[in-house]
C-alpha cells in the first residue's frame, strides 16, 4: 500500500490531515469541486425568488469539475485547498 504524501501546516508544521467541505446545498453531500472559468448562469432559482437571496444559478459542468481535497491541520485548524488531478 503507498502511503500518501501529506503536506505540512504553512503555520506550525504538523502534518496536515485530509478530508472534504461537503456541498449542504443540496439532499445528496457531495464533495466541492474546483470549475474552471468562466461561471455561465444557467437561471433564477426558485429559494432565491422566495427569500430574496442570491437568485441565479451557475451552469456546472461536471466533467470539467475537479475534487477538492481539504487538508486540516489538527493542531491550529490552518485548511489548505487541493484540487489534484484525477488519479493522485
Ligand atoms: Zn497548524
Amino acid at each position: 500500500m503507498i502511503t500518501p504524501i501529506l503536506p505540512r501546516c504553512i503555520d506550525c508544521q504538523k502534518e496536515m490531515e485530509p478530508g472534504f467541505i461537503p456541498d449542504l446545498q443540496t439532499t445528496r453531500h457531495v464533495p466541492n469541486i474546483w470549475h474552471p472559468a468562466p461561471c455561465e448562469k444557467s437561471g433564477a432559482s426558485l429559494t432565491g425568488l422566495l427569500f430574496g437571496l442570491a437568485s441565479e444559478h451557475l451552469r456546472v459542468d461536471r466533467e470539467k469539475g475537479v475534487a477538492i481535497v481539504a487538508f486540516r491541520c489538527p493542531d491550529c485548524g490552518t485548511i489548505k485547498l487541493v484540487a489534484p488531478a484525477p488519479g493522485n
